[in-house]
């Protein structure tokens, strides 16, 4: 990196006179930024940003991918329809055939496409319609740690107390269960739920679905193991109690897979996708829905932002990485690269009490003071690093570098992360919090 300014320079005041107080990344990345290009980032000021937020996770494929661009400029310049609230339109016919093609076929998936409004809380309202129609049951169960968007019906679902507590209203019809780990490797946490599940005096009514993320990624970076999501799923299936998978963060790639429950071998009811589905940063929204339980109505879950037919033409051009077997190869050599650059920071710095976390390309270190993520977090922006903190008291430093982050970048964000972890390091925290 070339930075000659000692830090960014101030954003223009109207971010602060006019925009809501809701504002959150930009506090904590305060820059203002005019290019982007796969994982850097420029300011106004021309200094370079290693993007390792990759947009919560809506960029998998980096900043502004080539082919994507091009294949979104032609049809601009064709004038191809933008909107088309859920109207047939070439583009969306060529992303589904692609989706079937690359994605559904070679995985054995049977699933209808439901496009929903065009955020990741919407893909899950409708998952929760659906189960709730089928079923004629109205819990869903959810997980400790688990986050599923801030709409009501996601809120309910999602655990954080600080979001929640911004509903309002009551959150209702969730019942919340341990994941995997909660009470320590000792405890099964799927036998628990089938004891409370089967037991007629647990005061637990049987839910219409269980809903889980493989990898927590606003939860502080859990990670659900192959085994624990074969039995949950063998377990909720026993007992006629569909399995939502939300994918929103974890999917798309993230973990090394397209889906992240590739590895467990399990297939889900229905699935929730987002985030990167548009490989662009396009608002887009999936649910994919078992054919047999396809059963909302014509217009009972509606909306106008779900023909998105930009997001339409870039997923397309994205998911042709995923006709290519050496774009998956790669992928697990990086996770493994990251994997052991950051068990190495771990160990360089027992004094931080850090934890590597994570699985495939979403991963952290998890610190034991519950500031130290914050700390390194704003150390990596002054050194031209952009990564953020999650779990529930911002515990967990998370990494969520692009998919296509080269070796060599992805070891030189690291080292920019290693001089964070030094600097915090050095100073007491009593000093740092003045
Ligand atoms: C981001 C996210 C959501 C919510 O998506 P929005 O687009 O922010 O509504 C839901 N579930 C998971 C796992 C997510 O990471």
């Amino acid at each position: 990196m070339t930075v000659t300014d000692p830090a960014p320079a101030a954003a223009p005041a109207v971010f602060d006179e006019l925009e809501s107080a809701v504002r959150t990344y930009c506090r904590r990345f305060p820059a203002v930024f005019t290019r982007a290009s796969g994982h850097l980032m420029w300011d106004e000021q021309g200094r370079e940003y290693v993007d390792f937020l990759s947009g919560a996770g809506a960029l998998n494929y980096g900043h502004n991918p080539a082919g994507a661009k091009a294949a979104l400029v032609e049809y601009l310049l064709a004038d191809g329809p933008a909107h088309g609230l859920d109207l047939h339109t070439s583009a969306k016919a060529r992303f589904l055939e692609r989706f079937r093609e690359v994605v559904l076929a070679p995985r054995g998936l049977d699933y209808r496409v439901q496009f929903t409004g065009p955020t990741g809380t919407n893909a899950v309202e409708a998952a929760f319609k659906t189960a709730r129609r089928v079923t004629g049951r109205t819990d869903i169960v959810a997980f400790t740690g688990g986050f599923h968007g801030l709409s009501l019906g996601a809120l309910a679902a999602s655990a954080t107390a600080f979001k929640r507590g911004a509903a309002g209203v009551p959150l209702g019809h969730v019942t919340r269960m341990p994941y995997e780990g909660y009470f320590g490797p000792d405890t099964d946490t799927v036998d628990h739920l089938t004891r409370l599940l089967d037991d007629p005096g647990s005061g637990v009514d049987k839910p219409a679905a269980v809903i889980v993320e493989t990898v927590q990624g606003e939860g502080g970076l859990a990670v659900a193991s192959p085994g624990w999501l074969r039995r949950l799923a063998e377990a909720v299936r026993a007992r006629d109690i569909l399995l939502i998978v939300d994918d929103i963060q974890a999917g798309c790639g993230r973990t090394g897979t397209f889906f992240s429950f590739e590895d467990a071998g399990i297939v889900p009811d229905l699935v929730c996708l987002s985030k990167s589905v548009s490989g662009y940063g396009m608002p887009m929204a999936l649910t994919l829905i078992r054919p047999d339980l396809d059963r909302l109505g014509p217009g009972e879950h509606s909306g106008t932002f779900r023909g998105n037919n930009l997001a339409f033409v870039t997923a397309a051009a994205c998911l042709e990485h995923w006709a290519d077997p050496e774009f998956t190869a790669r992928l697990r050599a990086h996770a493994t690269v990251l994997d052991g650059l950051l068990t190495e920071l771990a160990a360089r710095h027992p004094e931080l009490g850090c934890a590597p976390r994570g699985r495939g390309l979403i991963r952290g270190l998890a610190f034991t003071d519950d500031t130290t993520a914050d700390r390194v977090s704003r150390a990596a922006f002054e050194r031209g690093l952009l990564v953020e903190t999650s779990g529930a008291r911002g515990q967990v430093l998370k990494l969520m570098p692009p998919l296509v982050t080269g070796e060599e970048d992805l070891r030189h964000g690291v080292r920019i992360l290693a001089g964070a972890l030094e600097s915090v390091s050095a100073q007491s925290p009593q000093e740092e919090r003045q």
